[in-house]
């Protein structure tokens, strides 16, 4: 099979290499030096031209956000191909990725919403969950390609129930972070060792995917990697929050973790990692780790 991968960043990078094993897979990125180092170390087809990708008889998108989907489906729309499938395994709007499976759908393209959890380590071990949005047709299709990416693929419903199932998620493990990060540094000021307060938390009730994975190394050994931008998770929890407030829900945490997190992005900038929101935890405390 033909695939058509746009957006070689952080996951799209590995994604695409794990897909080459199988098919033949012509690369496009906007920093074309990454395009080009992709083809050379994984034996992918560079795309001299964005428009070359619509050669696929499926495009996979792996963007920031769904405004850069759609500024690049505006940029292939005319040279899209009847029968092709539209993957976006960005992190989107479900709203916006309704309108854009609508506007595919006019020129015979089907379209899912297929976002990943698992992180850049998920990516480079093809172990990502993909949750997938699209008809029980489409989502056959894209789970046969996207199985070289995950183990877990869910069909959760319609076009944009991926995307609004991810975003979900990633406010759980937001407000999780924030909530333990506040407790330790309680620990700490209560003059408990952090690795004694960590092994407590989670040997009980406490334990998360942050206090066993995610903080330890941050905290204690004070290795702060940049594996997912606070950026993105910024605009996730943004779009939960923007859903909520279109369904005139009551979900007061969920709007304070959002106004936590944008505050956090001002003060760290757009290139911080998103478990750095524990030292803004920190110096609101006139402290740090
Ligand atoms: P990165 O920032 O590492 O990569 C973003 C990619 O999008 C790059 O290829 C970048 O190109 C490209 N891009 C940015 N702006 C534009 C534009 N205007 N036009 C065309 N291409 C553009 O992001 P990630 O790979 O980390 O994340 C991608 C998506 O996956 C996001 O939606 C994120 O929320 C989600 N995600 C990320 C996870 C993670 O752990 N990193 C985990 C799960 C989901 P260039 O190289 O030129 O900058």
């Amino acid at each position: 099979m033909k695939i058509g991968f746009i957006g070689l960043g952080a996951m799209g990078f590995p994604m695409a290499r794990h897909l080459a094993k199988e098919h033949e897979v012509i690369v496009w990125n906007r920093t074309r030096e990454k395009a080009e180092r992709h083809s050379r170390e994984h034996g992918t087809m560079l795309a001299g031209d964005i428009t070359d990708c619509a050669a696929g008889d499926v495009i996979i998108t792996m963007l920031p956000t769904s405004k850069e989907v759609d500024e690049i489906v505006d940029r292939m729309l005319s040279s899209l191909r009847k029968g092709t499938l539209w993957i976006d395994a960005t992190s989107g709007d479900p709203n916006v990725s309704r309108k854009t499976a609508a506007r595919l759908a006019e020129h015979g393209v089907a379209f899912v919403d297929a976002p990943v959890t698992g992180a850049t380590v998920g990516a480079e071990n093809a172990t990502l969950t993909i949750m997938i949005g699209g008809t029980p047709e489409d989502f056959e299709r894209a789970r046969d390609v996207l199985r070289l990416n995950g183990k877990t693929i869910i069909h959760v419903g319609p076009v944009g129930s991926g995307h609004a199932i991810k975003v979900l998620t990633n406010s759980i493990m937001g407000a999780t972070v924030w909530i333990t990060s506040e407790c330790l540094l309680l620990a700490k000021e209560l003059g408990i060792d952090l690795k004694t307060a960590l092994a407590v938390t989670n040997a009980g009730s406490g334990r998360s995917n942050a206090s066993e994975n995610l903080l330890p190394m941050r905290l204690v050994e004070g290795k702060w990697p940049l594996v997912f931008k606070l950026a993105h998770h910024d605009k996730d929890i943004r779009i939960a929050a923007s859903l909520a407030h279109e369904l005139h829900a009551s979900t007061p945490l969920l709007a304070l973790t959002q106004q936590l997190f944008s505050a956090s992005l001002h003060e760290l900038g757009d290139q911080a990692d998103y478990i750095e929101v524990a030292k803004i935890v920190a110096r609101m405390n006139g402290t740090s780790w």
